[in-house]
């Protein structure tokens, strides 16, 4: 089983979410596979009501409050109850563009939790991190952020693993480098709850991933999935994506 994610960005208002899912066909992608896309937030109506009912949608950004005067925000329960399941923590985007701290991320992965979201947690390290040997120790620590909340409510999360450097670059991890961060991932979910726990927590890899390069990224020991950026956009892309997913059941889950 993989997981296959789509992060769309600031990309496709409703109108072209609809169109979207016109041209995205999963029919052919084995059943075992999990689908997720994750719309801009005025999307997500149009997504819900266009989307093969096997594609869960997720939002990709909120607010750690459920409700209040916070204009232009949106909370998780919104969120849920417009349809989404899951919700992106922590994106590169977030932490970078806007100056998401690792308490700001623990707060939004608590208030996903509180109104039954998904979340997926985003790390990953800067060009600046990796050159200075400290892949390991930024992507423990950003994990190590949430980790005890996620601890508390023993739902279901998945991590994903975005090397800043490699996000819409077009630079991509190499499968051992994605494999390496993945593993001192799960050693840390191991860490925190042992290994049966930490088997079923699935870790993407994400940063530039597009058809030609997905299998070889899919294939690479501890890699569970891959959460897509621009090449989700492209709905033929995003389906032979999703067709390069390992048929063979991961142990990871
Ligand atoms: C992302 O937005 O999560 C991402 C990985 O982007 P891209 O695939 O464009 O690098």
């Amino acid at each position: 089983m993989a997981v296959i994610a789509g992060n769309w960005k600031m990309n496709l208002g409703p109108v072209a979410a609809r169109a979207f899912f016109e041209r995205f066909h999963a029919d052919d992608v084995p059943e075992e596979h999990e689908i997720l896309v994750f719309p801009p937030a005025i999307s997500i109506g149009a997504a819900m009501q266009a989307r093969p009912a096997r594609v869960a949608v997720g939002v990709q950004n909120l607010h750690w409050e459920d409700a209040g005067a916070f204009t232009g925000e949106i909370s998780a329960p919104m969120a849920a109850e417009a349809g989404a399941t899951l919700a992106l923590v922590g994106h590169s985007e977030r932490r970078h563009v806007f100056g998401e701290t690792d308490e700001q991320v623990r707060l939004k992965v608590e208030a996903a939790l509180r109104a039954g979201l998904t979340p997926v947690v985003c790390v990953g390290e800067t060009l600046e991190e990796r050159r200075a040997g400290q892949v390991d120790e930024v992507i423990v620590r950003q994990l190590g952020a949430v980790l005890p909340v996620l601890g508390q409510h023993g739902a279901r999360f998945l991590v994903a693993y975005e090397p800043v450097w490699a996000i819409g670059t077009g630079e991509t991890a190499t499968p051992e480098d994605a494999s390496a961060a993945h593993a001192t991932l799960r050693a840390c979910l191991e860490d925190a709850a042992g290994v049966a726990g930490a088997e079923r927590v699935p870790i993407l890899y994400g940063g530039s991933v597009k058809s030609s390069n997905a299998a070889e990224l899919l294939a690479a020991p501890d890699v569970d999935g891959v959460l897509v950026g621009g090449a989700s956009l492209d709905p033929e892309e995003f389906h032979r994506i999703a067709l390069a997913a390992p048929a063979q059941p991961s142990v990871h889950r």
